[in-house]
């Protein structure tokens, strides 16, 4: 069984399921499916390709012939782990498979934040001719806050327009930040000395946002924030009282906590926000990409 947006762009995950020889059902739900959405489709299923979907215990417990989950992409956050171990199912994911796509969407964002992209195009549409000024690139400081496959893109690109790049990332030894030139720094330095501030990381498992109110107030006052991780990974209540009072320069978003993003969402109302529907690995090389690795990961599960 797959997701709606697997193998959309390309035909390349195709070509994997017929190499594979893989008998696939593609769920014809659109968006997301919902824990009852899975539970109907997966009752004879061996393997499973999610994207966002959430699999919960109950989806398990569903699917007595389960080996095998596919994340159509990077974060797992949305399949429960624990449950998948004890039903003895394996979780594979598509590592490196979006992450020039994310970092390209990371820098839009950045870029659109800081030139205030959106605002300049609402009021040359509303018939004003408002020239307004923005940050420049060159000699700010990029903080990242998680330095994998997609942060190390991101600083490659942040390198490209003159950016001094610090990253924050425990888990990593010295030479992986050497190797791009990226200042090694702790949390704290990063929040206080960073222009521009982008997240990737996966969310704690406690679920408790990294930029919390505290953590946020502690940011040099005007810089900007992007998030293409995972929305809870930033108080957005309190973001949005920071934006107001001008503490933050911008925030751009491309995931929230509850998606789609709901109608009294904090951010919507606030200024200064770019925020996109989770588009990061929305690309065509991405979606290539994502698909053919899950089939062959599958594949390869299944074969033992
Ligand atoms: P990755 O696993 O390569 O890198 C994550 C890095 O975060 C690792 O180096 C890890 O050491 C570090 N890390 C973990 N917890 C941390 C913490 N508390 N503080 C600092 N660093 C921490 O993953 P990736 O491919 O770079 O993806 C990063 C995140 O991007 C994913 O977890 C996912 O949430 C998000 N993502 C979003 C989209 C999108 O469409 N917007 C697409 C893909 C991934």
């Amino acid at each position: 069984v797959t997701t709606p947006s697997f193998g959309l762009y390309s035909d390349a995950p195709w070509q994997a399921i017929e190499a594979e020889q893989l008998d696939v059902r593609r769920s014809r739900a659109k968006g997301p499916l919902s824990p009852a959405q899975l539970r109907e489709e997966v009752t004879e299923a061996v393997a499973l390709i999610v994207g966002v979907d959430r699999v919960d215990a109950s989806v398990l417990a569903a699917a007595p012939h389960l080996k095998v989950i596919g994340k159509h992409g990077v974060g797992i956050d949305n399949i429960d782990l624990q449950a998948a171990a004890e039903a003895g199912v394996t979780v594979v994911r598509t590592p490196g498979a979006n992450s020039r796509a994310v970092a390209d969407l990371a820098v839009t964002l950045l870029l659109a934040g800081a030139r205030k992209l959106l605002e300049a195009d609402r009021t040359l549409r509303a018939g004003a001719w408002n020239q307004l000024f923005g940050q420049e690139m060159h000699g700010r400081t990029l903080g990242l806050i998680g330095f994998g496959q997609i942060g190390r893109e991101v600083a490659r690109r942040g390198a490209g327009f003159g950016c001094e790049i610090t990253a924050y990332d425990p888990f990593l030894p010295e030479e992986v930040f050497a190797r791009d030139g990226v200042r090694r720094c702790s949390l704290p330095e990063l929040l206080a000395t960073s222009d521009f501030i982008s997240l990737h990381v996966p969310m704690p498992p406690d679920g408790s946002p990294l930029l919390s109110r505290e953590a946020l107030e502690t940011m040099k006052p005007g810089a900007g924030v992007v998030n293409t991780s995972r929305g809870g990974l930033i108080d957005s209540a309190a973001a949005a009282d920071l934006l107001r009072s001008g503490h933050l320069g911008f925030l751009a978003a491309d995931a929230f906590e509850e998606e789609p993003i709901p109608p009294d969402h904090p951010l919507l109302s606030a200024p200064n926000t770019v925020l996109t529907p989770h588009i990061g690995a929305c690309s065509d090389g991405a979606n290539a990409a994502m698909g053919s690795d899950v089939i062959h990961d599958v594949a390869r599960v299944l074969r033992g």
